[in-house]
């Protein structure tokens, strides 16, 4: 596998080195096949509604989070974001 990254890197081989087209077609399907991972791990960031209407005002209460930074949250009617706790660290 050492001479497909060689090529990527333009670094000397036997090979040509690759055009900027199949670089970026390279980093177009590294980016995909790491997004897929994280995602098939539970590490990736997601959006997931909320069995329940959010009772305020009746919207669609949507959580994103996952990745392991702060989840947000927001109310698809009206974008309301519901009151959430201060992340503890020191626990
Ligand atoms: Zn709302």
């Amino acid at each position: 596998m050492e001479w497909i990254a060689a090529r990527y890197q333009r670094a000397a081989c036997p090979f040509r080195p690759l055009t900027e087209d199949e670089q970026a077609r390279v980093e177009h399907v590294a980016a995909g096949c790491a997004a897929r991972v994280r995602t098939a791990l539970g590490l990736a960031r997601r959006t997931t509604a909320a069995p329940y209407p959010r009772p305020r005002c009746s919207g669609q209460f949507l959580v994103t989070g996952g990745d392991g930074e702060l989840p947000t949250d927001w109310c698809e009617a009206d974008g309301c974001h519901w009151a959430r706790p201060a992340r503890n660290d020191a626990a």
